[in-house]
């Protein structure tokens, strides 16, 4: 069994969307309890095909779950604040993952506006530690497509800018509907082949949370 029903929300979507593929290198962020650990390494196929699952979460994950092998590697972490050097250095080989996908979510104060606000925040921090400064700069390019500069201060004591989401690469990010989180579509749209939102069957109806679905990371033209 699964130790989340969570896990059939990510059934669903690899039905539909194979985003994990056999030998896929995948980044698992806020895995905890580890029902997306469990799909995504049945996702890579028996362990002669090789891959691997990184599993992060503030709280510590009780391993190892069901269906996982070897290739599965959780560490307790905060995510926000976690450096994308460091996560690019957890790499397979260090050259970053074909799969990221957050779940990550606050814990829930029944604040609607709050949680929503939370929630962009983490979907956020997961969109850039993908695509790196391709993140902000979407946001601040002028009309003539002209970047001001003004983008996040964030690891700016490295030269890791590019993110950890390898070209071909694809997303998901568990948000809560709001402006802001179709603003973090928007944002992901132009940089990805194709992007979709589901919302899984296995989601309560009183829920309002909403996968952004990114296929395909594009190569960063500025580099
Ligand atoms: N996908 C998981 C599974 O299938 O078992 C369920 C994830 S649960 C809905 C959301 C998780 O996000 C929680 O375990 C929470 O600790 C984690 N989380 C929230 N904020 C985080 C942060 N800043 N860094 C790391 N994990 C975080």
């Amino acid at each position: 069994g699964y130790v989340a029903r969570s896990a059939f929300k990510l059934l669903q979507i690899q039905k539909q969307h194979k985003l994990i593929k056999a030998g896929s290198s995948v980044l698992d962020l806020g895995c905890a309890p580890g029902a997306w650990l469990q799909v995504a390494c049945q996702s890579l196929g028996p362990p002669k095909d090789g891959g691997s699952v990184l599993g992060i979460d503030l709280k510590k994950v009780k391993v190892p779950p069901l269906h996982c092998d070897s290739r599965v590697k959780t560490i307790s972490a905060d995510v926000m604040t976690l450096p994308s050097h460091q996560l690019r250095a957890l790499s397979p080989k260090q050259k970053g993952f074909s799969v990221i996908l957050s779940d990550m979510c606050p814990s829930v104060s029944g604040i609607t506006t709050k949680d929503a606000a939370l929630s962009v925040e983490l979907g956020m921090r997961a969109l850039y530690l993908a695509v790196g400064r391709r993140a902000a700069l979407s946001v601040y390019a002028d009309e003539d497509g002209n970047q001001e500069g003004k983008q996040s201060d964030d690891d700016s004591s490295t030269s890791e800018k590019s993110g950890v989401l390898k070209v071909g690469g694809n997303l998901l990010i568990k948000l809560l509907e709001s402006e802001d989180a179709k603003e973090i579509g928007q944002i992901s749209k132009p940089l990805f082949t194709k992007s979709s939102w589901l919302r899984p069957k296995a989601t309560r109806p009183s829920s309002r949370e909403i996968y952004l679905i990114c296929q395909g990371l594009k190569p960063d033209e500025d580099k």
